[in-house]
């Protein structure tokens, strides 16, 4: 059993780096291991990845869930208030209609009486 230089924590015979510190052990240095920045970066690379393919997936998500909603926003029945009533039929116009579409009754005036005349 081996201590490490630098920190005194106890290593493996076998291990080329102290697993507290990472400082090199007298074996790692005779066996001149590379230190494992490779396999760190690697590492990170990786998970890089997997963290950019769930951002777009989520992305993605989020803008069909957007995309959905403001459909069915598109496809929600015009309320009452957008339409014309014909007086005449009972038909409903879309709100802009000056005549029925139905009978072709003469809707709601575009102009309102003033009751000056
Ligand atoms: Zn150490
Ligand atoms: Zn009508």
């Amino acid at each position: 059993m081996a201590y490490c230089s630098n920190c005194g924590e106890k290593i493996p015979d076998d291990a080329f780096f102290c697993p507290k510190c990472g400082t090199k052990t007298p074996k790692g240095k005779a066996s001149n291991a590379a230190y494992p920045s490779d396999d760190l970066r690697d590492a990170f690379y990786k998970v890089g990845i997997e963290l950019e393919r769930a951002f777009s997936m989520a992305a993605r998500e989020t803008h069909q869930a957007i995309k959905k909603a403001s459909d069915n926003m598109q496809q929600k029945p015009a309320s009452t208030q957008g339409t014309l009533v014909c007086p005449s039929c009972g038909t409903k116009n879309h709100s802009g209609s000056i005549f029925c579409n139905n009978c072709g009754a003469k809707l709601a005036p575009a102009e309102k009486p003033q009751g000056s005349t």
